[in-house]
């Protein structure tokens, strides 16, 4: 990862000032003085100080679950699977918890860790962390629904939802499969959304958070850690 984004993923300042810092001799890794920060360093073998305080990173576990349908977005519920339960014994953690919430009948992308923090993070709204669904509808959608999403629909009970985008990848036999792309997370948003212009959800799938795409490759029920490409984006 980039020396100014360990620093300041260990809140060691605000991005202007570990600039600062590096930029005034106050930080050396491995002994040298680095005034670059840019520099790719693994703070987890590198020995990094800030002035005389060493950087310990702390370590936390990152995991992108292909979530099922029929499993709970919970740590714990004494009636359903959760999707703690399906990481395994060896990659549990304390701590460990679900970024956001998917309905029980939805799939898709659901990350996994025990930096509360990050979770914080990614949930606040004025982030606007965009979200991908794969929707499938029980009606035709046409360019007509595309232009009401993107206004910003309305629920009945006054709600109003940023703009969001509505692709149509197909439309026939009364049913579409759409993409829809929204900076928001209210609750069963998606559903509420369409329910808003008379259509019900017949499938749902996320496939995006923010920088994270679901890995094709992923069978649903499976996960991984997050590589270090996806980390470096995300942190
Ligand atoms: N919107 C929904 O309606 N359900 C989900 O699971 C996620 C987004």
């Amino acid at each position: 990862m980039r020396l100014d984004k360990v620093l300041e993923v260990e809140k060691i300042g605000s991005k202007r000032k570990v600039k600062t810092l590096i930029r005034s001799k106050q930080v050396r890794v491995d002994g040298q003085i680095v005034m670059d920060e840019s520099l790719n360093v693994d703070a987890a073998l590198q020995e990094i100080y800030v002035g005389d305080k060493k950087i310990q990173q702390e370590s936390h576990v990152y995991y992108m679950l292909n979530k099922p349908q029929g499993v709970v977005t919970a740590v714990k519920d004494t009636r359903h699977q959760t999707v703690i339960d399906l990481i395994s014994q060896s990659d549990q953690r304390t701590g460990l918890y679900p970024i956001g919430r998917l309905d029980r009948d939805t799939e898709g992308l659901l990350l996994i860790t025990d930096n509360g923090q990050l979770g914080y993070q990614l949930l606040l709204p004025h982030k606007k962390v965009s979200k991908r669904y794969e929707v499938r509808v029980n009606a035709m959608l046409t360019t007509n629904d595309c232009n009401v999403f993107a206004e910003g629909i309305i629920f009945s009970d006054g709600t109003t939802c940023k703009p969001a985008t509505l692709t149509i990848l197909a439309s026939e036999n009364n049913e579409s499969h759409v993409y829809l792309d929204i900076t928001e997370g209210k609750f069963h948003q998606v559903k509420k959304m369409f329910l808003s212009v008379g259509k019900k959800v017949i499938y749902l799938k996320r496939l995006s958070m923010g920088p994270i795409q679901l890995d094709p490759t992923l069978e649903i029920g499976a996960y991984r850690p997050l590589n270090q490409e996806e980390l470096q984006e995300l942190l």
